[in-house]
């Protein structure tokens, strides 16, 4: 059988049925055969590593003496001959002292999005099996995502945007030359055209979670995180939250870290969400999975009423002995003026929650002074300049 880097084989998070690379591309067969558009999916497969093998390769040398980007593919599921041109990560992570916090900024991304991370590895993986057309639902940052990789690799992005995504994002999409569909109704109502699309089209499917190597792909930021604090966990990962992926990928990495020997502390996550699509906050609270009522906010980006990756955030938040949190749309705002001012990062609304989120954490005595807090910023403030 051929091997793909240390890739091992897929997991089911649900049952945990273990399936081979190309024995199925989506969920758990098994798990997902009652799912339909508008649950959060069951049966998300998780990527399995033969983490003896990476633990002796990086006490090889040393784990800190290879550069990020080695470091991040000896984690890779897929090989570096197959990646995209266009280079994605290995994004600033520094200290603000004023705010005694640090930040990874991943909005200096191509497209100014951390969801570069999952295109990249969802053009890369069309490109391994000779697929030319990759389909995606999304807010507005996975279409100028994939719509920006898919230009660099030569492949087709048919996109599927709710019709009220930030007009920044959808001129992205157009510049790229990715195909656009504008959907009446939310991100969820683009989220099961992109599923009708891909059912009767050749092409992969981007959506987030739906397909494994979405999580596989953000999880790239999680090792930037460690290697770059000096291979070393922080206390806290401040994570905007929507459909609870980034989440899941950030959890991801530190998983697979600890898997391998690398570290024996989980950095605590903290999922921020806006108050009117808190669903993940509410399922982490109630131990009962239900929609967001009615999402309403600013920050567009984690406006989600069915979250795809729910069941996986909610792991994520307590086995990493996390929280989550809601923040409401004043709160955000202020916290944009905030970072723009304070740090000079201007980011987009949704990424300005972490901050919000951090303050309401330090006011409750949830995050102490001492601790060391990374806020991850996942989209540039230009994306969306609504409220200026
Ligand atoms: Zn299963």
């Amino acid at each position: 059988m051929k091997r793909f880097t240390y890739f091992k084989q897929w997991q089911c998070t649900t049952c945990g049925r273990k399936y081979a690379r190309d024995e199925v591309t989506y969920l758990c067969p098994t798990c997902s055969i009652d799912y339909r558009p508008g649950m959060p999916l069951t049966g998300v497969l998780e990527a399995v590593f033969h983490y003896e093998e990476i633990s002796r390769v990086l006490a090889q040398k040393g784990r800190q003496n290879y550069s990020l980007r080695d470091f991040c593919m000896v984690f890779s599921a897929l090989e570096a001959r197959d990646y995209p041109p266009l280079p994605v990560g290995n994004t600033p992570f520094y200290k603000v002292e004023s705010l005694n916090l640090w930040i990874k900024n991943d909005a200096l991304n191509p497209s100014a999005s951390f969801k570069d991370r999952a295109s990249q590895l969802m053009v890369a993986e069309a490109k391994r099996l000779g697929i030319g057309e990759i389909a995606c639902a999304s807010t507005g940052n996975a279409a100028s995502s994939l719509a920006a990789l898919c230009a660099s690799a030569g492949i087709k992005a048919v996109i599927f945007c709710p019709e009220n995504a930030p007009a920044a994002k959808l001129a992205q999409v157009k510049a790229h030359g990715a195909e656009l569909h504008l959907v009446t109704g939310s991100y969820d109502d683009a989220f099961k055209a992109a599923m009708e699309y891909s059912a009767s089209h050749e092409c992969l499917n981007r959506n987030t979670a739906y397909h494994p190597l979405t999580i596989e792909g953000k999880k790239s930021a999680g090792l930037e995180i460690y290697h770059q604090n000096g291979c070393k966990s922080p206390d806290w990962i401040i994570i905007p939250v929507g459909d609870g992926v980034i989440l899941a990928g950030i959890h991801k990495a530190f998983i697979d870290l600890k898997r391998s020997g690398q570290l024996v502390k989980l950095p605590r996550l903290l999922a921020v969400q806006a108050e009117s699509s808190d669903a993940i906050t509410s399922y982490w609270e109630k131990g009962e999975y239900q929609d967001a009522a009615s999402p309403e906010t600013i920050a567009d980006s984690i406006s989600v009423k069915t979250p795809s990756n729910a069941h996986w955030a909610v792991r994520a938040i307590k086995e990493t002995n996390g929280a989550a949190i809601r923040v409401s749309d004043d709160e955000i705002n202020q916290a944009r003026l905030d970072l723009a001012r304070k740090t000079g990062v201007f980011a987009e609304p949704s990424s300005t929650a972490t901050l919000a989120g951090l303050y309401k954490a330090k006011e409750s005595g949830l995050i102490r002074d001492n601790e060391q807090v990374v806020l991850l910023i996942t989209g540039h403030g230009l994306k969306d300049i609504a409220g200026f």
